[in-house]
């Protein structure tokens, strides 16, 4: 009877409201490379909708062919969401559900989506999540670095001074750092990953996941550069960097010689020697024979 009861309500769930109410909008995640992740629940979801609203019509729309599927399409993409909400919400409101497709995984993840889904809320709308493949979690599953926080911050900028800029924003951040990036960018991206976080900082680099040549490059950041620059197909197909989140204490990366001197600095014009090293010794977890030693070097300058 239960069960009963709970396989109604995921019918409902799935098919929206009976009545003349506004349809439900479904963001359908599809694979990353590999057909097979499409889920069943996904597949049923674009059988069953009146359109689908995809960011390259013709490319979602050989997915939809291998699934012996035809339908209305809506393109929808970065240059023309916000012109193409008022259309999707019309289809909504009278009745239609629409499904949200990107060219691969999780809409709205590095892609179209989100002026759509906010407007569609704003207008007391379904919106249903089909969740699925992307890329993001595919390779922190597997990357074997901390999970348990993780910052994604898409792509880096495409220019060297901006990408450096925010890889420099980036430096003393302690949860697991996730990017994407293209293959024409890749190596340039990795030298400026070295030259700001340090040859040091562990990276695993997954390429081509889910995909017949999916690879991992792992080790520290010097080292996969390397690695990459050496393998004739290393700037071939579509990247997933994951970093190691900086060093929570001591004297490791996370603290720059700038900041403590700093602190050094404005404790100094305060306290007495001895007691600016205690401080900032429990304040950083370095050391304080070695803070002293820095304290009097900066009282001295
Ligand atoms: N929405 C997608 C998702 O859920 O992952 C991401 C779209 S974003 C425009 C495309 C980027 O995702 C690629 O440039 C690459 O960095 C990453 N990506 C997508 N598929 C990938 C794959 N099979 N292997 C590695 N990276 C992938």
């Amino acid at each position: 009877m239960q069960r009963l009861a709970r396989e109604t309500a995921d019918a409902l769930k799935e098919t929206g409201p009976a009545g003349g109410g506004p349809g439900t909008l479904y963001i359908v995640a599809t694979p990353i490379g590999n057909l097979g992740d499409l889920s069943p629940r996904a597949e049923k979801v674009l059988s069953s909708v009146a359109v689908v609203a995809a960011e390259d019509t013709r490319h979602s729309g050989r997915l939809l062919q291998h699934l012996g599927l035809s339908k209305p399409m809506i393109a929808l993409h970065e240059h023309n969401e916000r012109e193409r909400v008022d259309r999707v919400l019309k289809e909504l409101q009278a009745g239609k559900d629409l499904a949200l497709i990107s060219d691969a995984g999780t809409p709205l993840i590095s892609d179209p989506g989100y002026v759509v889904v906010r407007e569609a809320r704003a207008a007391g709308i379904r919106v249903s999540p089909i969740p699925g493949p992307c890329a993001l979690v595919t390779a922190l599953s597997a990357a074997g670095l901390p999970t348990d926080r993780f910052l994604f911050a898409g792509f880096l900028p495409a220019k060297r001074t901006g990408r450096k800029a925010a890889l420099e924003a980036l430096k003393r951040e302690q949860a697991t750092l996730v990017f994407y990036e293209s293959p024409h960018r890749i190596l340039d991206t990795l030298a400026d990953l070295v030259s700001v976080l340090g040859s040091e900082r562990e990276l695993v680099l997954g390429r081509e996941l889910t995909k017949t040549f999916e690879t991992f490059y792992s080790g520290n950041a010097g080292g996969v550069l390397a690695e990459l620059e050496a393998d004739p197909h290393g700037s071939k197909g579509e990247f997933v960097m994951v970093v190691r989140g900086a060093e929570v204490s001591g004297r490791g990366e996370a603290e720059s010689q700038l900041d403590v001197d700093k602190l050094l600095e404005l404790l100094l014009a305060e306290l007495p020697v001895k007691k600016v090293a205690k401080i900032v010794a429990e304040l950083t977890g370095g050391s304080k024979n070695e803070l002293y030693q820095r304290a009097l070097e900066l009282k001295d300058r």
